[in-house]
């Protein structure tokens, strides 16, 4: 399970056991729900693709099948896909250790944390804030 923040408006979003959920029952209207729209185009192609090519009911039971399969697989998938894409969005996971919350943008590959006294973000290893000057250390 981890948490990520939009570095704009400070909107977290847990990944989860509801996004697994959430795409098991869903499946590609989930996926669609949290923009992921090269995916959203992936699950069409591979489970809609059978069923334009046999319109008869053997077509219809061999797309419902591909669906199933592919939600479960999916399923699997979405914590890190949903990684992948919030990074790539960059937004920071938070890392809580102990008591603070570590923030990490891989995408800058810079390590922050909250300042205690002013709760701006500061580099992890700074023992000084830069917004309001409080000893970190
Ligand atoms: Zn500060």
């Amino acid at each position: 399970m981890s948490t990520f923040e939009n570095p704009v408006n400070h909107f977290q979003e847990k990944i989860g056991l509801k996004d697994v959920l959430g795409v098991l029952f869903f499946g590609v209207f989930y996926l669609l729900i949290k923009g992921l729209w090269g995916h959203v185009a992936l699950w069409c192609m591979v489970v809609l693709m059978p069923g334009l090519l046999d319109r008869s009911q053997d077509g219809q039971i061999t797309v419902l099948f591909i669906a199933v399969v592919f939600n479960i697989v999916y399923a699997f998938l979405i914590p890190s896909i949903l990684k992948r894409a919030y990074l790539k969005r960059g937004w920071s996971e938070i890392v809580v250790s102990g008591t603070r919350s570590i923030f990490v943008n891989q995408a800058s590959k810079v390590e922050t944390k909250k300042c205690p006294f002013c709760a701006e973000e500061v580099k992890f290893d700074a023992i000084k804030c830069k917004h309001c000057q409080s000893d970190l250390s």
